[in-house]
């Protein structure tokens, strides 16, 4: 395989435009990582990658063509983050909006499995290749309003268990990180930009920040190569499930 330019080791991280994904790029990047950034607002990823080093790519993770011609841009790999994605409204399962019930899906669950399709190759000719996937809390509880949400997360997490089985033998680790309540544009995206209901996500309580998860990604990614860290569960001091968040008055 064609060397990397500057022979540091490669990552990606889908949806480093912002919120965790961003901060991951620049934990991987401060780790030593050229970190290949992918989303669709490509005017956010350079001004990251100027910061770090690393390259910006316009990604769809919905788009066959899009994660295709961005693979093609990246011949090898040590790490693939599995980041992009989020939430639709909050609406009760008879409410569902069904069109937001399939961009979740096409986003969070069938997004991972392109772009990992599209770069098991890369990642597989490095040696010893690290999957990271970004679940979430939502895929293995749920919570009144979660609905397609809380569906598409748990077909991350079954789509990642299965992985982990399937490669099995193969030099490839396959983790996800299931957050808990992150202050990041996840709520202004799911209540579309309606800042009052962002805003009331995280009142009263103590939330975790992008660069905790972002923290969490470069500890999987830099163990040693041996070492497979199947799930981790992070969230606030003050989040004790989807529904018993600790708040003040
Ligand atoms: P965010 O700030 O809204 O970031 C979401 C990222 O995903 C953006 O960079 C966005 O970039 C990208 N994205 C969305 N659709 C995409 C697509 N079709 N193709 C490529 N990129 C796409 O939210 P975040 O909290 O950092 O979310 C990151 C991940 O963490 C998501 O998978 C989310 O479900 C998960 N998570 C978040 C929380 C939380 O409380 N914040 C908790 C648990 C899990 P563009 O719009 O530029 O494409």
């Amino acid at each position: 395989m064609p060397e990397s330019p500057s022979a540091r080791p490669v990552a990606v991280v889908t949806g480093a435009s912002g919120g965790i994904g961003e901060a991951s790029a620049r934990r991987l990047a401060a780790a030593g990582y050229e970190v290949v950034l992918g989303a669709r607002r490509v005017d956010r990823l350079e001004a990251i990658a100027a910061d770090i080093d690393g390259r910006a790519i316009a990604l769809d993770v919905t788009d066959d063509a899009s994660v295709d011609a961005f693979a093609a841009q990246v011949p090898t790999l040590d790490v693939l983050v599995n980041n992009a994605g989020g939430a639709l409204g909050a609406d009760p399962v008879l409410d569902a909006d069904l069109d937001g019930w399939r961009t979740m899906y096409e986003t969070n669950v069938l997004g991972t499995v392109r772009v990992t399709k599209a770069l098991i190759g890369a990642l597989e000719a490095s040696g010893s290749g690290t999957i990271i996937n970004v679940g979430s809390i939502a895929g293995f509880e749920i919570y009144p309003g979660g609905g397609g949400y809380i569906a598409a997360k748990h077909g991350v997490w079954t789509t990642t268990r299965t992985l982990r089985l399937e490669l099995l033998g193969r030099p490839i680790r396959v983790t996800e990180i299931q957050p808990g309540m992150v202050e990041t544009d996840f709520a202004r995206v799911r209540f579309d930009g309606d800042e009052e209901k962002a805003a009331a996500v995280y009142a009263g309580m103590t939330p975790l920040v992008a660069d905790d998860v972002a923290d969490l990604v470069a500890f999987v990614a830099t163990r040693p190569e041996h070492v497979n860290l199947d799930s981790i569960v992070v969230r606030p001091r003050d989040q004790a499930t989807g529904r018993d968040v600790h708040r003040t008055a």
